[in-house]
């Protein structure tokens, strides 16, 4: 099995270099586990354990040397991307793992994290299914991940981890209704999927009058969940809980979300998050624990959050819950000649046209230019174009040039393996 090892080490969530039968894996998964239900006063004891721990190992970093007071966190200063790409001290050791985020605002990070930080990282991932009743052993299926081959088919078995890899990048009638039967026939409970991935296949159950009782939980992350697949999501999987978890590759916060609770747990086991700012839309910051090759301290993510309130949790977790929505990525900006708009807000028009658009693509070819791709649901007609139109007018400018390409798909990101909502392309200073 050593060939779907080398193929799962590409895999961003799901890499393990033994299978989930181990006990290495059983063992960790089940002390993640006992730790989320662990009462809140027990968790802030860990936090602040941890952080201590954390915090020693950070003073001898360069990018640390001159706080004063260093065994407290208000000491530190809000560090960022940028204050890592001008820090040169990253080195790869022979024990670790390098890792690079998706460079979405146009400059990629590298950054080392031990294999022990990693295989932790997978406990707390495997851990939000285990509260929800996930044992070792079980199947899963990836409606994410895994991209197939020329000669391979859009469903691949893994059998060192007992996972069912179904294509999200070939979400045809035909194939989806391959990915219901075996769901289906095995009697999966578990999935893992993007949001935009998830929406499109409850979508396409709940047309066709198909459902799926036996799922139990649906983890999606990676993009922002909206209502609407919420909703549909909720019609195809109705025993299902959807776990809309917020994280990044720097492994500066874990978000997960709650149906009890109504907003998402902050996991102070796993670091602490502070949301930055007095209006409404805060900043992510995050102090990783799993960072102990190079501690990022008050990380700014890049990341808002719609904030309304932190509460205590009200279902069997420990942990303190914040209320609120989680919001684009700040970075993602369009820059136009006289100001810039946040893509959150570009987002939320298309969503209004959820109706008609399966996959939209806002490209930017100017200041001024612009070219919407997207792909028509089925039995829906193009004559939206001119409504939608006025609502991008609405938030570009009067003076933008906005035309259609109707597409029968639109690729995802070869790196990232989501969808680029936005792209904007070399844009030359006039
Ligand atoms: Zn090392
Ligand atoms: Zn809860």
């Amino acid at each position: 099995m050593v060939t779907d090892i080398k193929n799962i080490a590409k895999l961003s969530l799901s890499y393990l270099p033994y299978n989930l039968v181990h006990n290495r894996f059983i063992n960790g998964l089940q002390v993640c586990t006992n730790r989320a239900l662990l009462s809140r006063d027990a968790l802030v004891d860990i936090e602040n354990e941890r952080l201590s721990i954390l915090l020693n190992q950070a003073s001898n970093k360069a990018l640390y040397k001159h706080v004063i007071n260093a065994e407290s966190l208000d000491a530190y200063p809000v560090i960022n991307k940028k204050t890592l790409l001008s820090c040169f001290e990253f080195v790869n050791h022979k024990d670790e793992v390098r890792l690079s985020t998706s460079g979405s605002s146009g400059e990629p990070l590298v950054l080392y994290r031990t294999w022990k930080d990693r295989y932790e990282e997978q406990y707390f991932t495997y851990s939000s299914l285990a509260i929800k009743g996930y044992t070792p052993g079980e199947e899963i299926a990836w409606l994410r991940s895994y991209v197939p081959k020329v000669n391979e088919k859009v469903i691949k078995y893994l059998r060192y981890y007992r996972h069912w890899m179904m294509s999200a990048y070939d979400m045809t009638d035909e194939n989806m209704d391959l990915y219901y039967k075996i769901l289906k026939e095995r009697k999966i409970k578990y999935i893992f999927t993007y949001p935009s991935s998830l929406g499109i296949f409850s979508e396409y159950l709940v047309k066709n009058r198909k459902c799926l009782p036996d799922v139990k939980a649906i983890y999606v992350s990676s993009e922002m969940m909206f209502e609407l697949w919420y909703k549909t999501a909720y019609i195809a999987f109705p025993n299902s809980e959807v776990l809309d978890v917020y994280n990044n590759v720097e492994a500066s916060a874990r978000l997960t979300s709650c149906r009890e609770c109504g907003g998402y747990h902050i996991n102070n086991d796993y670091g602490i998050v502070e949301f930055i700012g007095d209006g409404k839309n805060r900043k992510i910051v995050g102090t990783g624990f799993l960072n102990s090759s190079y501690p990022l301290v008050r990380y700014d993510t890049g990341d808002l959050f719609s904030f309304k309130e932190m509460k205590h949790s009200s279902c069997k977790q420990g942990s303190d819950v914040v209320v609120g929505k989680i919001l684009g990525r700040e970075s993602d900006i369009i820059v136009l000649a006289d100001r810039s708009v946040p893509c959150v807000n570009i987002y939320t028009v298309f969503y209004k046209f959820a109706e008609y658009i399966s996959i939209f693509q806002l490209v930017q070819v100017t200041n001024s230019d612009f070219v919407v791709k997207y792909v028509l649901k089925p039995n829906a007609t193009a004559d939206f174009e001119k409504k939608l139109k006025s609502e991008l007018l609405q938030r570009l400018g009067d003076s933008a040039k906005i035309q259609f390409e109707k597409l029968k798909e639109i690729p995802r990101d070869p790196k990232t393996g989501k969808h680029k909502p936005i792209i904007t392309l070399k844009i030359e200073n006039d």
